[in-house]
């Protein structure tokens, strides 16, 4: 066995494999792979191994797609099989829901090039003819859609990694990772160490047993899951071509063709989870007792669906274990915190994902950044506040609704509360509905009385009225915002604004007061994040960023070393916030403070240290809004007393509460974008906008890739759209992000956030697209059909910036 190695991959299941596969691909010929049994001993050899392109992340599906693609290939490169039947699947819509939701992703499936469209039930009927048709309103079929061998697959990396040049060690445990002074790792098992900088943890059910070896705590759970296999059925032998897949997933179960029988798995409400104080270590091929009582419920729908089943003697059951975060996505990266240390755990869908999965683990080790933006499978979006009881109370949810839809602005309520601020209760009794960010509870708004809840769906739900009420009451008079969850920081001591103007690609503010915006770049020059840096005092600057980035940044700070003396440090536990926007904003907080607001003494984008109804605050004369309005952040503990100031005063000039999806709307309405939609390493400073704010006189993180994607030409533009209210009000729907944007039936780009504009009575979008311009008419696939829309050449609420700087 080696003693050095580039990375060495603990756990040889499907994705430990694929990582190895895909690091050699990449370049990387001196990896180990390390499994403490054979491989594909944990979830991988008993899966189902069904393999789906449809996702609602438009991301996810791409990475999906080239998995699909990818094992015909591996099998021509391996000489190894995988197994792959490719009968195609197909999707079936029971609900009006589920047809919005399947024909937005054959919208995007055309604008990605992915092979799923819409067929007439009597097409499916030929294809499938054990399926009953009845009450279903559509179906589309995806032709690679189908079915692996989990051993082939997982064997076909393998061996292609291992004419790459990688070593596979099979029953070599790993028993110890330990970090050395210099950073790398010494990692440990009875046959021998490797030293490596980079520890991969893909060791599936036992993920968090190994993570715990580097001190690593990861949200995971583990759960039982079964499917069973029928005996041959004559009307299965009797169909000339082996059947495509049925994924009717209202029914929460899936089928498919298996031999001369039909193979059927649930995700049942009545879950069971499995090694909830850890997953044993002498646990290997081995599975549960069956246990079908618990999914009768997925077998009469399936029943229901396909008849043949209830007659079918069953051949086989499986029931195995499987391991989830809290949102069913894959905890992947390298550990903010912890140098050379990549988390690949908690993966689902392993087949349908695992080409991808290891492709973006091969681009982030060796590359430093994924081509995609993978915010969404990031480990650093979760943090210590995703606790063990929040895991399981999410996992149960996920493993219950595992094919539910999820929709746009959906708030699941499952192991919540997790944290709340001071003024929670308060806000409660404001009748505040809240939404989970980064662990908080956050108000998204607020309705008459305490007590309401979303509804769910594709089109304008019942927060659809009382947020436009929010909206407007801010844009007529003032409104209250709570926005304590940004990210805040706070730099201090001789070096900080060298250091951050190292960090940063803008030019630090100069004197005390003043304050600038300044984007993060990242490995491939895209936008890494949006600040806002003010200066406090000589040696000292709050910075203020995007709160469900905060981990995913520490990735970046940690880039550049801060000089001795100098701290850095995260403010956003301690610090509370409120926004106080509109035209009335000024009087409100003059009546609390003695400090002028007058535009004179207090103009846009500075700062003062001031006090408002006698508690210190850091007062910004800026609003995410695009209005006139101040941003005051205070220390927790005076979080109540300011917002009961804040609201009584409010209310004698008609202000009164706003939550967060105001925010969203108003902040389109001035086509201001936000990170992890407009904002996001795939796209560059001058894609959106923000290239004026890259200063190329001094050095900062980054620079020489800015500079190479800046004098490269555009890609796509960032633009504001208007959609015409005709088509909005007939489906009753706006934009929402991830809708497909088609100029005379080419598709051009698509929304990364929508909504109405109340205050401007438009229903907006904000997008990407190519070959396009203001006045340009385009068509937008709200809910999958096209609405007309127009590309604005100026943003509609206050577009020369009058009011804002009022
Ligand atoms: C019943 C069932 C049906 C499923 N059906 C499907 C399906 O239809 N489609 C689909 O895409 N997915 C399906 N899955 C999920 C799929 O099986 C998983 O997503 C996938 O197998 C996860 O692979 P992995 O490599 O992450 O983990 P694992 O398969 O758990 O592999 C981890 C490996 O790490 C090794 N290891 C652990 N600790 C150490 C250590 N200390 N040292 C060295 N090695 C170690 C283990 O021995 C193991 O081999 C199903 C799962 C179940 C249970």
């Amino acid at each position: 066995m080696k003693t050095n190695a580039q990375a060495v991959v603990i756990g040889g299941g499907v994705i430990g494999c694929s990582i190895l596969y895909h690091l050699t691909k990449s370049g990387w010929s001196d990896v180990v792979l390390l499994e403490r049994d054979e491989l594909t001993s944990g979830s991988t050899w008993h899966a189902a191994a069904n393999i789906h392109g449809l996702h609602d992340s438009t991301n996810i599906s791409r990475i999906q797609h080239y998995t699909m693609t990818l094992y015909k290939e591996l099998e021509a490169e391996t000489g190894q099989s995988c197994g792959v039947f490719q009968p195609g699947s197909l999707y079936l819509a029971q609900t009006e829901e589920r047809e919005h939701q399947l024909r937005l992703q054959a919208a995007k499936a055309k604008l990605y090039g992915m092979n799923f469209y819409e067929i007439s039930i009597e097409e499916a009927q030929r294809l499938n003819p054990l399926v009953n048709y009845d009450g279903i309103r559509c179906v589309m079929y995806e032709p690679d859609g189908g079915n692996v061998d989990p051993s082939g697959v997982t064997n076909a990396y393998a061996v292609g990694a291992r004419q790459r040049g990688a070593e596979i060690h099979r029953f070599t445990p790993v028993t110890a990772t330990d970090q050395q002074e210099d950073g790398t790792w010494i990692v440990r098992t009875p046959k021998g160490d490797i030293q490596t900088p980079w520890v991969v943890n893909a060791a599936g059910l036992w993920g968090r047993e190994v993570a715990m070896l580097a001190g690593i705590e990861l949200p995971l759970q583990p759960t039982e899951h079964q499917y069973f296999v029928t005996e041959t059925m004559a009307d299965v032998a009797a169909h000339d071509t082996r059947l495509p897949s049925v994924s009717d997933r209202d029914g929460e179960y899936y089928l498919r063709q298996e031999g001369q029988g039909l193979l059927v798995g649930a995700y049942e409400k009545d879950m069971k989870f499995w090694a909830e104080d850890g997953t044993p270590l002498d646990f290997a091929h081995d599975l549960f007792p069956d246990d079908l009582e618990r999914i009768e419920e997925n077998m009469m729908n399936a029943i229901e669906r396909v008849p043949a089943v209830g007659d079918a003697g069953i051949k086989r059951v499986i029931n195995g274990p499987m391991i989830w975060s809290p949102d069913a996505n894959v905890l992947m990266g390298p550990v903010p915190e912890v140098d050379g240390y990549f988390c690949c755990n908690g993966i689902i869908p392993g087949f349908s994902q695992s080409g991808g999965m290891g492709l973006m683990a091969a681009q982030w080790i060796i590359e430093g950044e994924t081509q995609y933006d993978m915010f969404a499978w990031d480990v650093a979006r979760f943090d210590t506040w995703a606790t063990k009881d929040f895991t399981k109370a999410r996992v149960q949810d996920q493993y219950a609704h595992r094919f539910a839809i999820h929709f746009p602005n959906e708030e699941r309520s499952a192991g919540r509360p997790a944290r709340t601020r001071p003024i929670y209760d308060r806000q409660k009794d404001m009748g505040a509905v809240f939404g989970l960010n980064v662990g908080w509870e956050h108000p998204l708004w607020f309705a008459e009385a305490p007590g309401a809840t979303d509804t769910n769906g594709f089109t304008r739900q019942n927060w659809w009225e009382p947020v436009g009420a929010e909206c407007r009451m801010l844009r007529d008079r003032a409104g209250i915002i709570d926005i304590s969850n940004f990210a805040k920081y706070v730099c201090k001591g001789p070096g900080a604004e060298g250091w951050l103007n190292a960090v940063f690609a803008n030019s630090m503010p100069r004197s005390v007061g003043r304050s600038c915006l300044t984007p993060l770049i990242s490995k491939r020059g895209g936008i890494a994040g949006d600040f806002t840096v003010i200066r406090v005092a000589d040696d000292e600057f709050w910075i203020i960023g995007s709160g469900m980035a905060e981990r995913y940044h520490k990735r970046f700070f940690k880039q550049v070393p801060l000089p001795d003396g100098t701290r850095f440090e995260s403010r956003t536990e301690e610090t509370c916030g409120f926004n106080v926007a509109g035209p009335k904003s000024r009087e409100i907080l003059q009546r609390l403070t003695n400090t002028s607001l007058s535009p004179e003494d207090f103009p846009f984008m500075r700062s003062q240290q001031i006090e408002i109804a006698g508690i210190a605050v850091l007062a910004l004369r800026v609003s995410f809004t695009g209005d006139l309005g101040w941003e005051a952040h205070c220390a927790a503990k005076d979080q109540l007393r300011l917002y009961e100031a804040l609201i009584e005063t409010g209310k004698e000039f008609g202000a009164g509460p706003v939550g967060s999806r105001a925010l969203m709307s108003l902040r389109i309405e001035k086509g201001y974008g936000s990170w992890g939609r407009e904002y996001s390493p795939e796209y560059w400073p001058h894609e959106v906008g923000l290239d004026r704010l890259c200063k190329f006189d001094k050095s900062f993180l980054n620079k020489d890739a800015a500079n190479s994607a800046m004098t490269s030409p555009a890609r796509e533009q960032l633009v504001l759209l208007h959609l015409d209210e005709a088509d909005t009000a007939a489906s009753n729907a706006d934009a929402t992000g991830g809708e497909p944007i088609f100029m005379d039936g080419r598709g051009i780009g698509r929304v990364t956030s929508g909504a109405y504009g109340y205050s401007v009575g438009m229903s907006l979008a904000l997008g990407y697209v190519s070959g396009a311009g203001a006045g340009d008419r385009v068509e937008v696939m709200v809910l999958g059909r096209p609405h007309r829309a127009t590309i604005l050449k100026e943003p509609p609420f206050d577009p020369t910036g009058t009011i804002l700087r009022g």
